[in-house]
């Protein structure tokens, strides 16, 4: 992180000519449990990981926006007044948008100073740990500062999504940015997405020798054009059907009468939600009352909802969770949007190094890709480096 941080500053003045004002970072996050919930107004329970999207960002004396990524060559400019979701494309919408977004919640573009932004980060992109997500709430964070705007993180939160819903297209909740703005070190962020009330609840990782290792598959999601919509619209369909407002209102003993009423797919996308919500409640509890190696099961079980009923699992991710349950994790599921992307699993230290080897033998056995087998650490929210 150091290195990246000094990196980030040196390229900044290299591009722009000049020191930027400060530096801002922002991490992605993996979620425990909860998929699918938080557009169902439902329960999530992600953290922050150690993982960042660092923003250099320095004020000009114009009304210009200049944005620029190591992940990207070029660099993109616009003026403030012409910031609006139809003429922002392609990576630039992600901290174009957060800008725009901005205006829907009071702030004044006319009444601010243009920017230069560079942008450096080592989540990795599209593997479902949300570097969009990171990238959102590093500039949120950034602009709050700079432009002394005072809005809150929930707030920033709801800016971030506005900004992905809408500049970038794609519709996803609001967990993501959520975590990003909320986690905290060795802890987790329990998020009420209706009331979007929200609490940390202390995972005492450290305490019982766990460790949380991510299996990035390499297959790719695409959340704006593949499935996620899809399962979007089925649980809407649910919820319709049912004549609740969202499936959030639904518990796990309304399912027999929503069977009933629903043909056999929709009944299936709406029992992942309403399991998965209750599951997102037990979590929470056991983590409380028993700690984290209790929790494995709710996990397990989690992914299998994902795989049969929401049918967004890949082999590679039941391969991924069926190989670190078989060689001695404590839990483990698919973890993120689906169709691809990362699973995660609960492990002991001590398994740590047959984890590691065995899944790497699976995807080889199988003649998959060879996945990106990592470990991550929950880590403190977005926040002010420099
Ligand atoms: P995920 O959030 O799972 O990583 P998404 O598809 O939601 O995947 O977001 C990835 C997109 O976010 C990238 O394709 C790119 O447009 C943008 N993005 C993420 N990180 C950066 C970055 N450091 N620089 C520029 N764009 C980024
Ligand atoms: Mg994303």
């Amino acid at each position: 992180m150091t290195d990246l941080r000094t990196d980030t500053l040196d390229t900044f003045a290299e591009i722009f000519g000049r020191r930027a004002d400060g530096l801002w970072s922002a991490p992605g996050r993996v979620n425990l449990i909860g998929e699918h919930t938080d557009y169902n107004e439902g329960f999530v329970l992600p953290f922050a990981i150690n993982r960042r999207t660092l923003v250099a960002l320095g004020l000009r004396d114009d009304r210009k926006a200049r944005v620029g990524s190591s992940f990207a060559d070029e660099l993109v400019e616009i003026d403030l007044s012409e910031l609006s979701p139809e003429n922002l494309s392609g990576w630039s919408a992600y901290p174009l948008g957060l800008a725009w977004a901005l205006t829907e919640f009071g702030v004044d573009l006319d009444a601010v100073p243009g920017f230069d932004i560079l942008i450096d980060s080592n989540v990795p992109v599209g593997a479902g740990l949300s570097s969009s997500a990171a990238i959102e709430c590093a500039v949120a964070v950034a602009l709050n500062d700079a432009w002394q705007l005072g809005l809150d993180r929930p707030t920033l939160a709801r800016v971030g999504q506005r900004a992905e819903n809408v500049a970038v297209g794609a519709p996803t909740g609001i967990m993501d940015q959520s975590a990003s703005l909320l986690g905290q070190a060795d802890a987790a962020v329990f998020l009420d997405c209706r009331s979007l009330v929200s609490e940390v609840v202390p995972l005492g990782l450290e305490a019982a020798g766990l460790e949380i290792v991510i299996i990035d598959t390499g297959v790719e999601h695409a959340h704006a054009t593949g499935g996620y919509a899809e399962r979007r619209a089925s649980c809407e369909e649910g919820a319709r059907v049912l004549g609740v407002e969202s499936l959030r209102d639904v518990s796990v003993a309304d399912l027999d009468r929503a069977r009933d009423l629903l043909d056999d797919v929709t009944f299936r996308r709406v029992r992942h939600v309403v399991t998965e919500n209750q599951r997102v409640l037990d979590t929470v509890r056991t983590l409380r009352e028993q700690g984290p190696t209790a929790i494995g099961e709710l996990l397990d079980a989690s992914h299998v909802s994902m795989r049969d009923d929401f049918e967004i699992s890949v082999p590679e991710l039941d391969l991924a969770v069926e190989t670190a349950q078989a060689n001695g994790a404590i839990g483990a599921r698919m973890t993120g949007g689906g169709f691809g992307g990362s699973a995660i699993a609960l492990v002991p230290s001590e398994n740590l190094s047959r984890v590691f080897v065995a899944i790497d033998g699976a995807f080889a056995e199988n003649g998959f890709g060879q996945p990106d087998v990592f470990t991550v650490t929950p880590s403190e929210g977005a926040k002010r480096e420099d």
